[in-house]
């Protein structure tokens, strides 16, 4: 009986994380926000949600503890920048956070010394 030859080592093998990839891995270690009802300290579902503009969301949010039953809605902006976008509309604008500010401006002098 004649055995096959092993398999190349073909992608599989030659797999690496790209950058971006890594920097998923990091956000996921995170975890995500939670909303709880302001009343009771239940957990609140978040149900549908409006997008009047693109730094700006509206939430419909109800609280799950039926004894407590409140329901409202939430308003959500992203209100500074710690990163700047690779891919930035123009039409959006968020202001950078101070912090953020410095580290960028040492970034970019670095780059051009
Ligand atoms: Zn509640």
């Amino acid at each position: 009986m004649v055995t096959p030859p092993p398999p190349a080592q073909g992608r599989r093998g030659a797999h690496r994380p790209r950058p971006s990839a890594l920097h998923h891995q990091q956000f996921r270690r995170q975890r995500p926000v939670k909303i709880s009802c302001p009343h009771c300290a239940d957990r609140a579902i978040t149900r549908t949600s409006k997008r009047p503009a693109p730094v700006f969301y509206e939430v419909y949010a109800q609280c799950i503890n039926p004894d407590c039953g409140w329901a409202g809605k939430l308003h959500i902006e992203f209100a500074t920048t710690t990163a700047p976008s690779r891919k930035p509309n123009a039409a959006v604008r968020i202001p950078i956070e101070p912090a953020s500010r410095r580290v960028l401006l040492e970034q970019l002098t670095a780059q051009h010394s």
